[in-house]
């Protein structure tokens, strides 16, 4: 029987308890409605089909991977369409300088892209809009957000996360026929979720939605901070508290989704906020006072507005991604142009092996970042539960296409620190590296910071394990459960264990072509048995603590997302030489890609025994405590004193 199989044959006899498998008696009360609101926003997820889940359990399965999936001829047509008609416009039509200087994306601007349709791409056509698929929708936004941040944000605030998506996913027939209609003929909408006290803890959210004596209304009250869109949307999907419920035996807050029209009495945009970058976005600040919701306006249902947040970024997030592979272009093409043309010591700077170096981690990275981008787009359209591999995705493309601009003004020189306009006064090229990395500084923090993006994915990836040792980790389990519990364990590790021990020692990867990557597919086999062993002996060791040892989750969670886009990479890079006449190369730059990847993934593992963690939580302690405030001593302070 197959690891596999015989881990969901397990996870079936763990019988499913109403308690919640995470036991947060040993938490604050802060901590443990955090953990209990997420926990029950959560879904079950199936690692069988799951790439990426698979790894944390040692399990690395290409052909769930290969071949990389590819658009039909069709939708790829339309999909080189309207990439070329909404570029040509942009090229001709907005200057991403002026919307930086003057906080404004033109109206003509909008309109223009409103009659290209890139406002209704995601709506289906029954509602007018343009249907399109996942990949031809992040085709359009990986192109506009090469050009212009701000604008890609309008957009993707409006349809990654706005109300077409989840009323795609969740509304009813009458809220579709409703809405739908009206978004397609060009009005904008916005997803508000955050507030003041609410980022990334949604226990803490303060806005509320009352019903009415009658039952035909809320009354929904509360302020929602840095609503993109906010100020011009006319439609937005807001989250709020409604009347807490019994659940598993105890209250529990219930968050709801509604769709609020911004033109109804009691909506109102206080403040519009002014960021670092993506300066043209409209984004405020949003109080409601007693305005009226019908109740014909939840969206999917009572309590179940966070699980809807939650669907809606697992999909919504992917933009992200092919947002940062088309600013990542755009800096691959700076990079080459200003490696080749501008020369110091006698050699053009791309040509000593420090801008070698750069350019190269810039072509290499970009190139993977594409394989995630497509890869999970397509799964997107397959309707597969990405929700681990999207947050992969995210974590990796965010952080990365950080790292690219970075080394995009380092190639720059001075030119880099220069803003465009100034750089264009005195006759020199404009390259707007200084705009891209403060537009670009955003996305770790966006739709998922990346701390709160590798606890989810450790939330994942201990999940089998966690399913199956619920009823032993949980006080107040009787004896006679618990004892077959443990036998219930002991079998399923008994064959598990050597297997990944063995694993690890004889890796190989059977199903992948023998090609130049194939070593490469063979590490990522190797390091998927390394990877469950190490979380694993970390479970063993901290047990219920575990999930407060960030530091060690962060590692494994950054291993296992290298190893996904590894395992990306090769696919995408085997399908591209394949199919692709102009890319024949892609096995080089896949190659190189792997090779950085492998030393990082070392790193990780290396990371994992090393000792100075204790030492750091207790120094960062004791600075928290004001034991080190000596240090602040000399300067002209500028925040006041906490
Ligand atoms: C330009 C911009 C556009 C935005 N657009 C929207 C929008 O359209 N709709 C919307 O609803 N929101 C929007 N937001 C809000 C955005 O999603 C939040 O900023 C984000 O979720 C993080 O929340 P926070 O800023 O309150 O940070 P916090 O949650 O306060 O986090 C601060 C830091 O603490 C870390 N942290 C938090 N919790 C933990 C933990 N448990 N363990 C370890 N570390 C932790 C975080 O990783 C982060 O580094 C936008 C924000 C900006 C700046």
């Amino acid at each position: 029987m197959s690891p596999e199989t015989l881990l969901e044959q397990k996870l079936k006899q763990a019988a499913p308890s109403e308690e919640l498998i995470i036991d947060t008696s040993d938490m604050n009360e802060g901590q443990a409605a955090a953990m209990e609101i997420a926990e029950l926003a959560r879904d079950e997820v199936t690692h069988r089909d799951s790439f990426a889940g698979r790894l944390f359990m040692g399990s690395f399965a290409p052909s769930l991977i290969a071949p990389f999936p590819r658009q039909s001829e069709k939708d790829r047509a339309c999909g080189d369409e309207i990439v070329s008609r909404v570029s040509d416009f942009l090229a001709q039509h907005l200057d991403a300088d002026a919307v930086d200087e003057s906080r404004t994306i033109p109206q003509e601007v909008i309109e223009g892209l409103r009659d290209l349709g890139v406002f209704r791409m995601k709506i289906p056509t029954s509602y007018g809009g343009l249907g399109f698929s996942q990949v031809n929708y992040n085709r359009v936004l990986q192109a506009i957000a090469s050009h212009c941040g701000s604008t890609a944000v309008l957009v993707s605030a409006h349809q990654s996360i706005g109300v077409p998506q989840p009323l795609k996913m969740f509304g009813t027939p009458q809220q579709k026929q409703k809405y739908l209609p009206r978004i397609s003929k060009g009005e904008l909408t916005a997803f508000a979720l955050t507030e003041p006290e609410v980022g990334s803890d949604p226990a803490k959210m303060t806005t509320t939605a009352e019903l009415s004596e009658d039952g035909t209304y809320y009354l929904l009250n509360g302020v929602k901070q840095w609503t993109t869109n906010g100020p011009i949307a006319s439609l937005l999907v807001v989250m709020a508290q409604t009347a807490p419920k019994i659940h598993r035996g105890k209250e529990r807050k219930q968050i709801t989704a509604f769709i609020v029209e911004t033109d109804w009495a009691g909506v109102k945009n206080t403040h519009r906020c002014d960021f670092m970058g993506l300066r043209g976005i409209q984004n405020g600040i949003i109080t409601f006072t007693n305005v009226k919701v019908p109740l014909e306006n939840v969206i999917w249902g009572e309590g179940l507005g966070l699980k809807l947040a939650l669907k809606t970024l697992n999909t919504g997030r992917l933009t992200l991604p092919a947002a940062c592979a088309g600013m990542s272009k755009q800096c691959l093409i700076i990079a080459r142009q200003w490696g080749r043309q501008r020369e110091q010591w006698g050699l053009p700077i791309g040509k000593h092996e420090a801008g070698r170096d750069k350019i190269a981690y810039i072509a290499a990275t970009t190139f993977a970042m594409e394989a995630v981008t497509w890869l999970t787009s397509h799964w997107a359209d397959e309707n597969r539960d990405i929700r681990i591999e999207a947050a992969m995705a995210k974590l990796f493309c965010s952080e990365a296409a950080w790292k690219i601009v970075d080394l995009t003004m380092q190639i720059r020189g001075g030119r880099g620190y220069e803003r465009a306009q100034s750089l264009r006064e005195r006759g020199e090229t404009p390259y707007p590296v200084e705009r891209m990395m403060r537009d670009c500084r955003i996305n770790t923090i966006i739709e998922g910071t990346s701390d709160i993006m590798r606890l989810f994915l450790a939330r994942e990836a201990l999940d089998p394990h966690l399913q199956m040792a619920a009823d032993l980790l949980r006080r107040g389990t009787p004896l006679g459960k618990k004892f077959r519990a443990f036998i219930r364990l002991t079998g399923f590790y008994a064959k598990w264990y050597p297997r990944q021990v063995f694993g690890k020692m004889f890796a190989r990867s059977a199903d992948t072509p023998h090609d130049t990557l194939a070593g490469h597919d063979r590490f990522v086999a190797c390091c998927a048995h390394r990877l469950s062993i190490s979380l694993f002996h970390a479970m063993a060791r901290h047990q219920q603590k575990l999930e407060r040892k960030q530091i060690l989750l962060g590692h494994l969670m950054d291993i296992g997302t290298e190893l996904f886009v590894m395992a990306a990479t090769c696919a995408y890079a085997r399908s591209l030489a394949e199919h692709d006449a102009d890319a024949s190369n892609a096995m080089q730059i896949a190659d190189v890609f792997c090779e950085q990847s492998s030393c990082r993934i070392e790193e990780h593992f290396r990371a994992l025994k090393c000792k100075s963690v204790k030492a750091s939580n207790k120094l960062a302690g004791d600075v928290l405590k004001g034991d080190f405030t000596w240090m602040e001593e000399g300067i002209i302070e500028m925040t006041p004193a906490a």
